[in-house]
């Protein structure tokens, strides 16, 4: 389970000025789509819709064949985990901030959302391990590293549905590349929608969507729009 329904989508946060124009698309259980486009297209607002934290001006968004209206805030809080491209962890340890969510977690299963968020070693390297405490008075991460503890926390919550913006602001390549493995592997096999800002970085999505302005520019695999040009 776990499918994904854009239908007709639209929204605008300003009457006047239409956000979304018109959105139709499918992520089936167990696939990944990408939407890739420039800054400014609505990326962030399609994953805001799903997410009900607007409602749509009209169209459907569906999960499972079911008007996301119909279902309550926290069964759809239980169904779609969110990893943010700007996270902000808890002031407190590591294993509390993957743990977060998910109480009843046993260390093993925190130990093993952290190797599949690829976050094992850099935490076996810290002063305290797990117990290392992060966040505004402990030890400083980059963004990267703060975002695969979300990722680790995303991972250990097991939702049937990912959402995951792909950081983008000031990573160097070699941190970027590990996000992208992590999100490939966080999201192989199950219902994900990757919000990308480069081709380069999704070679692996079952279909790309390309928004601008607030539609449809281009759909297709990644080797299809490369060919395409
Ligand atoms: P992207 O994620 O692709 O960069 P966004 O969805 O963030 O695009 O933004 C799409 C458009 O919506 C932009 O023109 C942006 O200025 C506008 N926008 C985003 N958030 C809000 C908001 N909360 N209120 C009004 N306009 C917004
Ligand atoms: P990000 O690009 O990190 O996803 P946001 O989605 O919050 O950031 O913002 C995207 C764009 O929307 C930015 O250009 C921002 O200035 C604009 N924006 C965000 N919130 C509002 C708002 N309340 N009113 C108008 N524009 C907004």
């Amino acid at each position: 389970s776990g499918s994904v329904k854009f239908e007709d989508v639209r929204f605008a946060y300003d009457p006047d000025r239409p956000i979304l124009k018109g959105l139709t698309f499918d992520v089936p259980a167990g696939r990944t789509v990408a939407i890739v486009g420039p800054s400014g297209a609505g990326k962030s607002t399609l994953s805001r819709l799903l997410f009900r934290l607007y409602d749509v001006s009209s169209g459907r968004i569906l999960i499972d064949g079911q008007d996301i209206r119909d279902v309550t805030q926290e069964s759809l809080r239980a169904a779609i985990g969110m990893v943010p491209q700007d996270t902000v962890l808890f002031n407190d340890t590591i294993r509390y901030n993957i743990r977060y969510g998910r109480w009843d977690a046993t260390d093993e299963e925190v130990e093993a959302a952290a190797r599949t968020a690829q976050i094992d070693d850099f935490i076996r390297m810290s002063p305290k391990g797990y117990e290392t405490e992060v966040g505004e008075r402990g030890l400083k991460l980059s963004g990267g590293e703060k975002q695969r503890v979300a990722i680790a926390r995303t991972v250990l919550k097991a939702p049937p549905i990912l959402v995951l913006d792909e950081a983008t602001s000031a990573l160097d390549s070699h941190t970027e590349h590990e996000i992208q493995e992590a999100l490939e592997r966080v999201s192989r096999n199950r219902t994900s929608l990757v919000i990308a800002h480069r081709l380069s970085t999704i070679v692996g999505a079952d279909e790309i969507i390309v928004l601008d302005q607030g539609g449809i520019a281009e759909r297709g695999t990644h080797a299809g729009l490369l060919a395409a040009g």
